[in-house]
């Protein structure tokens, strides 16, 4: 032999055990169901994940398990995370906003076997439990309640299961490609799909969220996931602030403007990452309040485009920095994040705010293309849309319970997404597949146009859709919902498309609603606004 280096396997429980040796007094603070915030530290959150995961094999889970649970961002979420996955057992995180029939199809086809939930979800739980055919451990995320006990006479209680965990447990060594989590897909049409993650594509996944390029985690930040432990785990924070050793403050049930900005300001958060949804509401908080956010530095938009005019908000009345990024359940998530290079910092501002608009450029691990409709591969020129396809360390290949892979015959996971790529690596999501607007045979970007209705500072929401017409197939037209107070007409919605889209492009018509349908994780949902909206310009005589 010539030599050799140490071989050590990836492992979620390495995150832990470095965060409460190296950061051992560093804060996490968690607001909890009952709105109360209480503070702990890395090195509280490491010993009881190790006990925890201690009594849960006293429980009888196995390697392998899977364990779910129903829960915010809070303390006790963190500890499982790190509890299930560390001792070797599948932690699958159920979102709540599902549908109850695809919330049962869920939990029976990972086939849990315990469940840990929050207060907020003794409905759901007591609901639903008759259909919840393998779960034979129903946990509550706090210490001894007699409601809970009242509905769910079987409930078992964190706070008392964690003290029955032995004090002398060890992580057990299993391999890194030992699976660690799992998440489903939101499933807007169809059965949602179960994602798989293994200990090495988490590690590996973790490294690069949190390079500079990447997320940029830091022992330096304060860092505060609105984004749902539930929504593809949180875009990775909890691990990457564990490795990193950032602070991190739990926003709990409170996801509104004035709470977020609570939270903000007094415990001096530096990064916050969340959908678009939570960022309107965050700046109409604080336009409100007078607050200026100063501890704000940079914030993470992902989940669905944000608007250029969002991004030029946080900027110039915030000095705020955003990183748009974009990935989904089976990336992991990040797919790609926007970060400039070194030619880019001469750029006029024009120039910068176009470039950092878009979805921005695959970290290491990531490689991107787009293809035709025969999968032939597109010229990377900034200017060519094709389907987005994507392959890497932290993507999926076969869905939970699948015999067939996911992938094309040449290994790529398709994305769903059209996009895109300029000579750079630079990728600008335009639409979904199924979502773009098809008028005359030319293709028009909801997204481009949503971006632009969104600019008026009257329109709180705004999605555009193809809407039937006799001679085109389809035209654009904005179905909106209006700001508070705000009473914008039609035409002055539509007046600001001169100039920034082909006349042919500019929406037929604009529509007001009182509320747009979204998914369980924000996305706006584009086919229950075509049923209730397509026949719009037949209706209008077009
Ligand atoms: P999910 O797996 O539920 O997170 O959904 C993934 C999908 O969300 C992607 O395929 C995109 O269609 C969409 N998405 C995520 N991030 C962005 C973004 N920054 N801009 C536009 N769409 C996005």
């Amino acid at each position: 032999m010539l030599g050799s280096m140490m071989r050590k396997e990836l492992l979620i429980s390495d995150l832990i055990t470095h965060a409460g040796k190296y950061h051992n007094d560093t804060e996490i603070v968690s607001r909890e169901t009952s709105g109360e915030i209480s503070t702990t530290t890395w090195g509280e959150v490491a010993d009881a994940s190790l006990k925890l995961a201690s009594a849960l094999g006293k429980l009888g889970l196995e390697t392998g398990d899977r364990v779910a649970t129903l829960a915010w961002n809070n303390h006790r979420h963190l500890k499982i995370w790190f509890a299930v996955s560390g001792g070797g057992m599948v932690c699958h995180t159920l979102n709540p906003r599902l549908p109850p029939e695809q919330f049962i199809f869920i939990c029976n086809d990972a086939a849990d076997r315990a469940i840990f939930f929050d207060k907020t979800f003794m409905p759901l739980i007591t609901g639903t439990k008759a259909h919840l055919k393998t779960i034979e451990h129903f946990i509550f995320m706090g210490p001894r309640d007699e409601d809970v006990l009242a509905a769910l006479p079987e409930a078992l209680f964190f706070d008392e299961l964690i003290e029955t965990g032995a004090d002398d447990y060890e992580w057990p060594q299993i391999s890194e490609e030992s699976p660690c989590s799992l998440c489903y897909t939101s499933g807007t049409t169809g059965n949602p799909k179960g994602v798989l993650y293994t200990s090495r594509s988490t590690m590996i996944h973790t490294l690069a969220i949190s390079l500079p390029d990447g997320l940029c985690l830091s022992a330096q930040e304060i860092v505060l996931p609105v984004v749902p432990m539930f929504h593809a785990n949180a875009w990775g924070i909890p691990y990457a602030a564990a490795m990193t050793g950032a602070k991190v403050v739990m926003p709990g049930p409170g996801l509104d403007g004035d709470s977020l900005l609570g939270l903000i300001d007094t415990y001096k958060v530096s990064l916050a990452l969340g959908v678009p949804t939570i960022w309107m509401m965050l700046l109409a908080s604080a336009k409100k309040s007078g607050s200026k956010m100063e501890s704000l530095k940079r914030n993470v938009i992902g989940g669905s485009a944000a608007a250029p005019s969002m991004i030029a908000t946080f900027r110039d009345d915030y000095d705020c920095e955003t990183i748009h990024a974009w990935g989904m359940t089976e990336t992991s998530p990040l797919g790609s994040g926007n970060q400039i290079k070194a030619k880019h910092l001469e750029l006029d501002s024009e120039a910068m705010a176009d470039l950092r608009a878009g979805q921005g450029r695959p970290p290491f691990g990531i490689d991107l293309r787009i293809v035709d409709d025969a999968g032939k591969p597109l010229p990377h020129d900034g200017k060519t849309e094709g389907a987005l396809q994507v392959k890497g360390y932290w993507v999926v290949d076969t869905y939970f319970g699948k015999d067939a892979s996911a992938l094309t015959d040449d290994g790529w996971f398709d994305t769903g997404d059209v996009s895109t790529i300029d000579e750079d690596g630079f990728m600008v999501i335009r639409d979904r597949t199924k979502d773009i607007i098809k008028s005359g045979g030319e293709w028009i970007s909801s997204v481009d146009l949503e971006g632009i209705a969104v600019s008026h500072p009257g329109l709180a929401m705004a999605a555009a859709i193809g809407a039937t017409h006799p001679k085109w197939d389809e035209r654009p037209i904005i179905v909106a919902v209006k700001a508070e107070g705000a009473d914008p007409s039609e035409d002055e919605i539509l007046a600001l498309f001169d100039g920034k889209v082909a006349k042919w492009q500019i929406p037929d018509a604009v529509i007001f609603t009182d509320a747009i349908p979204l998914n369980a994780t924000g996305k706006m949902l584009k086919n229950k606004l075509r049923e209730q909206f397509g026949n719009t310009l037949i209706e209008r005589g077009a």
